[in-house]
């Protein structure tokens, strides 16, 4: 089962353009591309204070991402959510 789901991570990092995959996850402040385009944003409680969650997708391959403003958290920033 761990094998398969590592398979599927796999084929999934293979379809994003190279800028999508020179995008660093899950890190404050890392910057993301130029091809993204901003789709939305809203508000999300964490432990008593909100932060800002875009949602962005890339007009080159597809790839939607989100990205989480949290002053409080360095791990908080880009994330993949689908394509
Ligand atoms: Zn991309």
């Amino acid at each position: 089962m761990a094998n398969e789901s590592n398979r599927q991570a796999e084929l999934k990092k293979m379809v994003l353009c190279t800028s999508c995959a020179g995008i660093q996850r899950n890190w404050r402040r890392a910057p993301g591309h130029a091809e993204l385009v901003q789709q939305s944003s809203r508000k999300e409680e964490r432990d008593g204070h909100t932060v800002n969650v875009t949602s962005y997708r890339c007009d080159a391959c597809g790839t939607r991402w989100e990205y989480e403003n949290d002053k409080t958290n360095q791990q908080a920033g880009w994330s993949v959510i689908g394509q």
